[in-house]
This record gives C-alpha cells, sequence and structure tokens, in this order.
C-alpha cells in the first residue's frame, strides 16, 4: 500500500513539473571517462531531491525563497545551482547542513556569495572550526537541541538526537508532508558502509529508536545511486536498526563462543537475512571489525 502511494506521488509529482527537467539529465554512475550523473526528482509540492553520484539531498522551493541541504561539494553544488534556477528566479535563502563531514557539505560558498545563511547544530562549527574547508562557510546560525527552519510558509524542523555518526548529526522533517530527510545513519537495503567510519554502533541503534518515535510517513536517504527510489517508506528506519542489530548480536555471539581474532570474526560470520542488500558481499566483513572493535575496546 506505502509503495503504491509513493508511486503516486512520485508519477503525479513527476508529470506536475512540466515533464521535468530531470528527465533531461543523465543518470549514469561514473565510469572511466565519463562524468558523474546527477538528477533532480520533485516528491511533493514544492520539495525536490538532487542526486549526485550517489549522493543526494533536499531542497524545498518557497514563495520566499529557497532551502537548500547539504551542498555536497563544489562541482555538485554548481550543477546543484544550475538545477534550482531551472525550476525558480527565487534566491537560495537558507543552506542547512546535516553534520559536520565534508563530503556532503562542502562548497557552499556559492550560496554563501548569494547572501544564504547557513544553519548546523553547534558541534559543526566547532568541528568545522578545528577541520577548515575553504570552500565551506561556518554556520551562522546553530542550535543545541531542535531548530525550526521557516521560510514562505514552509516548515523544516531539524533534530539532533547526541552522537551516532560523529556528534553533530540532525534529522530533517517536513511536518505537514511527513517526510524525513536522514544523512547517513539510513541507507535502504545497504550494509553500512565499510568500517563505519565515524559511527558509533551502540549510539546509532539508540538514536534509530528515538527517531522511529517522530511522525513522518517517508524518508529519503542521503546515499544511493540512480537505480535505487529517491523516497521510502517508513520502515527503512526500523530495517536499519534491525541490520545494527542482528550485526552486533552476531558478533558478540561469536565473541562469546570464544572467537575473538578479527580476522576469523570476518570470514565466519554471515547475515543470510541480508544477502541481497547491496555491498553485502565487500563490506560485511568490514561491518564485523567494527563491530569486533566496539566489543574489543569498548567504544
Ligand atoms: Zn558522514
Amino acid at each position: 500500500m506505502l509503495k503504491l502511494i509513493i508511486n503516486s506521488i512520485l508519477v503525479t509529482t513527476l508529470w506536475l513539473s512540466t515533464a521535468s527537467a530531470a528527465e533531461a539529465f543523465p543518470t549514469e554512475e561514473p565510469m572511466e571517462g565519463k562524468p558523474f550523473g546527477q538528477s533532480v526528482k520533485q516528491v511533493s509540492d514544492g520539495v525536490y531531491v538532487f542526486r549526485w553520484w550517489v549522493y543526494r539531498n533536499i531542497f524545498i522551493v518557497t514563495d520566499d525563497g529557497v532551502i537548500v541541504t547539504d551542498p555536497m561539494n563544489a562541482k555538485a553544488s554548481k550543477l546543484l545551482r544550475d538545477e534550482i534556477k531551472k525550476i525558480t528566479d527565487k534566491p537560495v535563502k537558507y543552506v542547512v547542513y546535516s553534520h559536520n563531514h565534508h563530503d556532503h557539505i562542502s562548497g557552499g560558498k556559492i550560496f554563501k556569495e548569494e547572501g544564504a545563511t547557513f544553519i548546523a547544530h553547534e558541534n559543526v562549527r566547532k568541528e568545522l572550526g578545528d577541520h577548515p574547508h575553504p570552500l565551506t562557510p561556518l554556520p551562522d546560525v546553530t542550535f543545541s537541541r531542535n531548530y525550526t527552519v521557516k521560510l514562505g510558509g514552509r516548515s523544516l524542523e531539524l533534530s539532533y538526537f547526541g552522537p551516532n555518526h560523529g556528534d553533530s548529526l540532525v534529522v530533517m522533517r517536513l511536518p505537514k508532508e511527513k517526510i524525513l530527510f536522514v544523512v547517513d545513519i539510513v541507507t535502504p537495503r545497504r550494509v553500512a558502509f565499510r568500517t563505519m567510519p565515524d559511527f558509533w554502533p551502540d549510539e546509532w541503534i539508540r538514536s534509530l529508536k528515538e527517531i522511529e518515535q517522530l511522525d513522518y510517513d517517508y524518508v529519503i536517504s542521503a546515499h544511493g545511486p540512480h537505480t535505487e527510489p529517491a523516497i521510502d517508506p517508513a520502515s527503512i528506519v526500523t530495517e536499519q536498526r534491525e541490520y545494527l542489530e542482528d550485526l552486533m548480536a552476531a558478533v558478540k555471539k561469536e565473541m562469546d563462543a570464544g572467537t575473538h581474532s578479527p580476522d576469523k570474526l570476518r570470514k565466519i560470520i554471515k547475515l543470510p537475512k541480508y544477502e541481497n542488500w547491496r555491498s553485502y558481499d565487500q563490506w560485511l566483513a568490514m561491518n564485523v571489525e567494527r563491530i569486533w572493535a566496539f566489543y574489543h575496546m569498548g567504544w
């Protein structure tokens, strides 16, 4: 049923966006000698998903200007600005950073030059201060727990759940549309990223449990190739949590039974329930090693 609703939203909105500029753009994955593909999909009234390679953000077009999230990098942010200009001549008023990692939030300088105000969790300012990037403006507005961006009658709610992936990540919710935009801590139908860099496994699970209590029907996640849907049902947050719980339980069980070599754990632990998820063959062993480190070292 949810799938049907989502499909009908996508079909309706793509049709509404006047044959959609999105269809005119390349969507191929990066290959030798080929550019990274990008695409734009409208998922609700004034709400768009911009994809560059396997990265995604959302932007919201209102009567008074545009709210942009995660500019990604210098190249992607230029493409994003061009895409926005095809939809509206209103200026970008706000840029919201999801967290401190450079691969998601670099390249916002072009929006700063056009007068945008940058918003992020207070820990992003500290992290960017310690690890500056020339194309990444520091946030102008910061907050500790919750903040609502308001523009042209639209609202975007930002919520911080403590450490999980770094210690500055905020989840973004469109209350009217009941859409959640989640970066890095929810990636549907894919095992966790490699050795889970800057992920705190136990805090990640705790945060997902708290996020599951929010009011939303749909989730946009920040990673996925062009073959993946731009928007998913709310259940993907639970599926992500269950994967992490199953992964941790499997590693703990083997360690409790006396296997303490990470090399051995990498070889023997399988999670057949998830063998159809993306990157299972390449990354499961790396996920296992990260969880071994958690139990072995206590972080
Ligand atoms: Zn990250």
